[in-house]
């Protein structure tokens, strides 16, 4: 009996092919396994079951064809084959459409049934499959599922590869990479799921499932992969169905069904491999040897019985002796800017990846536009933003110009104003206050005033500012941490509501007021958020600051109605865990409640919501929220919500002008700008809509993703205002772009330089 067995990488992300030797050599001691690898960095090369190494050159440059046909003389002549590396199963599917009895591994018809992430056979499992989006929708949405998933996401490749994406600038730095090493644009984005990761392990051979344990990862390895297990029996509900889903797709092969068990025990399909698991003869140890099984099904001769030893298993690192005949390499040359498998796959996987595509036997990408850029699809823009540029003279402007979308900022502020007068009740008045800082402008100030809003200000200047559009002291709300600032602009006449960042500023806050150089209707602090870091607020979850912060809740006045005021930026952490916080802050106000003596009458929840998150929520979430609120703090009558970029965000574009194109393999690949970073700063933050006004007939045009990264004005390394985008075909010189979604920080925080 002879048998080959490919891919013997052995780091701390091996490949099976070790373990699959070892478990063979326990039921087939005579039989002669010769290990297959594609390059001598694979340290499985030295493992001592194999009786022989054939090493071929790496991937990138071997023959194809040549190597098809030794492999077909090699399974001719009565030797099987079982490989573990996923590229070379999907290859051979291609290369032996209609298999070879001695080739055990998979079909593409069976390959094609446990793609990831969709994995089509799952149906009938007792598992789910978490929430996932191809990267081929625009970046507006993908930015808007990450929020939505409290960006717990994972970025995955086509084959392998997975890396948590924490941040929008993470995720673009990240799908850069990974798009480049696989040649595809087509990678996914899927959402974390936490518990415990468990496995089942099977061997199958032309549709019968021959045996298979369960696996649950006990320790792991940096990159969370099994370094320690325990193996347990599956159980009947689902042995039944896998059994069926083996048979209708005629899987031949091993196979390993990655999943997570989370709190509620349900179980999230993650991927199926198509190959045994690197841990395999863990399994074999404790008398379940798969390897073994699937050769004794596809050839009908007995194995020996493997002994059981445990029922976990661990691993341990170990030094063996290197074969004379393939004597070790330099060190390689580091490599820059790769995410984990520089050294995962040493022997070309990524170049094999690219010339697969190349293949006509595995014309995956074909369907879809072949990794053309026109796959991708341009964000929709609100016809209200259209219109708005529809009524500007642009070229009676000197760009980069900042653009007031008018009617679309009204339309912001008097919904939001509706939203609040909707949720108001007799017993529970809702309240806006316009974030004035998120941006100052006069008009989006005079908006705030006329739709019904307080003015919510973090210094005394601001407070000028609002006083001077027509805010009254009592429609003034002061915030923040350095809100005394300038304090000879300190109004006479009572504020609306004042939030202490502090105990020190509560203390001094109640002197002032004592004294009646301060006055105000409520007076408050504000509480930092437990579990999330920040710099604002009373810490709640120290013992002695708790107290503290009692003591000095309890000598307020009782002339002052008492508030509590807390603000998270959701666009940051996630809708989800936003609403997690409101509810753990609601907790925490009840303790101060019930330990200070003092009721809360006033609860303000802060701004940081994206646009489309509070408007996408806005009925529904928050009319479950004023609900809520009674049943933790039964005395507050008025809730008082602070929007800034949710409204201010939409409010101004910015219009530039295309300096320079510049062409590369027939297509513009970098464009400079008028525009620049300075204009834009939180580009690296969030996807910002662009449009392209056509020069003809001044119609407009929204961009989506490409090969063209336009460059601003500025001499400066990192002004890139945006990386992968799709101009139009016959774009000139002069041609206008607008960048949507510009109206808050962008705005507020915009910078003077590279002017003159
Ligand atoms: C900045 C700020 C807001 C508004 O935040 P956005 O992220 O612009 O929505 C609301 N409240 C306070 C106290 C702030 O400092």
């Amino acid at each position: 009996m002879k048998i080959y067995i490919s891919g013997l990488y052995s780091g701390t992300n091996p490949q099976p092919g070790v373990g699959i030797a070892r478990s063979l050599r326990t039921a087939y001691p005579k039989a002669k396994l010769i290990g297959v690898e594609y390059s001598n960095r694979c340290s499985g090369i030295h493992w001592q079951d194999f009786d022989e190494i054939w090493l071929q050159r790496p991937w990138n440059e071997l023959n194809l064809t040549t190597h098809t046909e030794e492999i077909r003389r090699v399974l001719d002549s009565g030797a099987l084959w079982i490989s573990s590396i996923d590229l070379e199963i999907m290859w051979f599917a291609g290369v032996f459409p209609d298999g070879h009895p001695n080739l055990l591994t998979p079909s593409s018809a069976a390959l094609e049934q446990v793609e990831k992430p969709a994995v089509p056979a799952h149906e009938g499992l007792p598992v789910k499959i978490p929430t996932f989006v191809t990267t081929e929708i625009s970046d507006w949405d993908l930015h808007a599922f990450c929020r939505e998933h409290d960006w717990k996401v994972w970025l995955k490749g086509p084959y392998y590869e997975a890396v948590r994406t924490r941040s929008w600038a993470e995720f673009e730095e990240k799908r850069h990479i990974l798009s480049n090493d696989w040649a595809t644009g087509r990678l996914f984005l899927q959402t974390h799921v936490s518990g415990y990761e468990e496995s089942i392990a099977l061997s199958a051979y032309e549709g019968e499932l021959i045996d298979c344990v369960r696996m649950r990862k006990r320790d792991l390895t940096e990159l969370s992969k099994t370094w320690a297990g325990d193996i347990s029996e599956v159980e009947a509900e689902f042995i039944e169905p896998l059994r069926e889903i083996i048979r209708k797709i005629n899987w031949t092969g091993g196979a390993e069904l990655e999943m997570v068990r989370d709190a509620d025990d349900q179980l999230w399909l993650l991927e199926v491999n198509p190959r045994f698991p690197a841990w395999i003869h863990g399994a074999t140890i404790t008398g379940r040897n798969m390897p073994a099984s699937l050769v004794e099904g596809a050839t009908g001769l007995t194995a020996k019985n493997s002994p059981a030893l445990a029922e976990e298993f661990t691993r341990v690192v170990m030094e063996i002796p290197v074969r004379s005949e393939f004597p070790l390499s330099p060190l390689p040359e580091p490599l820059g800017g790769t995410i984990g498998h520089s050294l995962k796959h040493p022997s070309g996987l990524l170049q094999f990846a690219s010339r697969l595509h190349n293949l006509s036997s595995f014309d995956e990408e074909k369907s879809n536009g072949g990794g053309k850029s026109s796959q991708f699809k341009a964000p929709n823009v609100p016809p209200s933003f259209i219109n708005d540029l529809g009524g500007l003279d642009l070229t009676a402007m000197e760009t980069p110009a900042s653009l007031f979308l008018e009617n679309t900022a009204a339309e912001y502020f008097r919904k939001a104003g509706e939203l609040a007068d909707d949720l108001s009740s007799d017993a529970l008045a809702v309240t806006n206050a316009y974030s004035i800082k998120t941006n100052p402008d006069e008009r989006l100030i005079k908006l705030a005033l006329e739709s019904g809003f307080l003015a919510e200000t973090i210094s005394l200047p601001e407070v000028k500012k609002a006083i001077k559009i027509g805010f009254k002291p009592e429609q003034i709300i002061l915030n923040g941490p350095g809100k005394w600032w300038r304090r000879e602009n300190l109004p006479d006449g009572k504020f609306c509501s004042i939030f202490c960042d502090s105990i020190e500023e509560l203390n001094r806050v109640i002197e002032n007021l004592e004294s009646g150089e301060l006055q105000t209707e409520h007076l408050g602090v504000r509480l930092r958020t437990p579990n999330v870091a920040s710099r604002f607020g009373i810490p709640v979850d120290t013992p002695e600051v708790f107290e503290r912060l009692i003591e000095a809740v309890r000598r307020i006045p009782k002339e002052y109605k008492f508030a509590a005021h807390f603000h998270m930026a959701s666009s940051n952490v996630g809708v989800g865990h936003w609403w997690h916080l409101f509810e753990s802050i609601l907790r925490w106000c009840g303790s101060i409640e019930a330990l200070s003596g003092r009721l809360i009458e006033v609860l303000d929840v802060g701004g940081g919501w994206f646009p489309e998150d509070l408007q996408k929520d806005s009925s529904r979430n928050f009319k479950k929220a004023v609900a809520l609120i009674p049943e933790f703090l039964p005395h507050v009558r008025r809730i008082i919500s602070e929007p800034g970029k949710a409204l201010a965000q939409p409010s101004m574009a910015v219009a530039m002008q295309i300096l320079e194109l510049r062409n590369f393999e027939n297509v513009v690949h970098e464009a400079v700008v008028d525009g620049s970073i300075a204009e834009l700063p939180m580009y690296f933050f969030y996807p910002h809509r662009i449009l392209y006004q056509n020069p003809q007939n001044g119609g407009w045009k929204p961009l989506g993703r490409g090969k063209t990264k336009l460059l601003g004005r500025l001499c400066m390394e990192h002004d890139i205002v945006a990386s992968n985008i799709e101009l139009p075909e016959n774009t000139q010189i002069g041609d206008i772009l607008v960048f949507c979604d510009a109206g808050a920080y962008d705005r507020s925080m915009s910078y003077v330089f590279g002017r003159g």
